[in-house]
């Protein structure tokens, strides 16, 4: 009777976890054909000097429009990408979109900002790394600086020998550099002098509570005067009240993204967030 009771359960078990499997088989082959059904997008979020509001940069952000699911946000495609290697092609396709897209956004006419990219880890290690990078400015025309590339801790610790000569060469292409998440992964705090590294983005999950919680309030801090310290330029994510911009401004944050100015918006509507944010900034 028990006997039977388990290898019931057994089945049962057996058969959920041939279902997720499956899902997820289903979304690796659906994702290897998601770029030629032209399925993926880039979404922009603008990013704002904090001293004269004006916007130095607009970060990328995937979204997959499936044809079955609607609208995949990245944290459920993004890790099986991963995963499954997809991310390579798709990682690549994200960055030359972005590109060709801050060069198309230049010729318009539009005030000039930095598009920037979320790159994964398996991108990052590849040995062609910096030559794909070059062959996307290469190919969309756009000028180094205006491209900026976003790393996270965990990348830079792992394996950092050979990560240095990276970076090194990726900074010496004129090329921005950024630490995304900064604070949530292992600290890199005694290896961040060596990286060419630009910019920090400290996470949203400090910036949350910042105005009630002392502890947030106190590593805010701590990584501003860091980050100056190493002359870096220092980016809050996560930005969504006033209370937020003002406090942030007195630490003496560099730069703010988040909902309190804009989500992140396709193309076009951040095109119309952009022109009435400037109408209302320089006229
Ligand atoms: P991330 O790079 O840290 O991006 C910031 C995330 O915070 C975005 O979520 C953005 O929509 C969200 N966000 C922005 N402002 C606010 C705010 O004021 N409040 C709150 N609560 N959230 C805000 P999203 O677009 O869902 O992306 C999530 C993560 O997925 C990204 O985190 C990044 O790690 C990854 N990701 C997104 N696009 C790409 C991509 O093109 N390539 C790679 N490798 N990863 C990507
Ligand atoms: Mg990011
Ligand atoms: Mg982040
Ligand atoms: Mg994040």
């Amino acid at each position: 009777q028990a006997k039977d009771d388990g290898r019931r359960l057994y089945r049962i078990y057996d058969s959920q976890m041939d279902a997720s499997a499956k899902a997820e088989k289903e979304i690796e082959m659906d994702l290897s054909r998601a770029i030629e059904r032209n399925e993926l997008s880039l979404h922009y979020q603008p990013q704002l000097d904090t001293i004269d509001n004006s916007v130095v940069g607009a970060e990328a952000l995937a979204r997959w429009n499936h044809p079955v699911k609607g609208l995949v946000p990245p944290y459920q495609f993004i890790p099986i990408a991963e995963n499954c290697g997809e991310i390579i092609p798709i990682g690549q396709w994200i960055m030359e979109t972005a590109c060709r897209q801050a060069k198309e956004w230049q010729d318009k006419g539009l005030p000039p900002f930095r598009v920037c990219v979320n790159i994964s880890a398996k991108q990052f290690h590849l040995s062609d790394f910096t030559q794909r990078v070059e062959d996307a400015l290469t190919r969309s025309k756009l000028a180094p600086q205006w491209l900026e590339l976003e790393i996270t801790e965990g990348m830079v610790i792992a394996d950092k020998d050979s990560i240095i000569p990276k970076l090194e060469k990726l900074s010496s292409l004129g090329v921005n550099l950024a630490i995304d998440d900064f604070g949530t992964g292992y600290s890199s705090l005694a290896y961040l002098k060596k990286f060419s590294v630009h910019q920090l983005k400290i996470d949203q999950s400090f910036i949350r509570d910042i105005t009630e919680d002392h502890d947030d309030a106190a590593i805010t801090d701590a990584v501003i005067r860091l980050g100056h310290s190493l002359g870096l330029t220092v980016v809050a994510e996560g930005v969504e009240t006033e209370e937020h911009v003002q406090l942030l401004r007195q630490k003496g944050c560099d730069v703010l993204q988040g909902y309190h100015f804009s989500k992140p918006l396709p193309v076009e509507q951040f095109e119309d967030w952009i022109k009435a944010h400037n109408e209302r900034l320089y006229s």
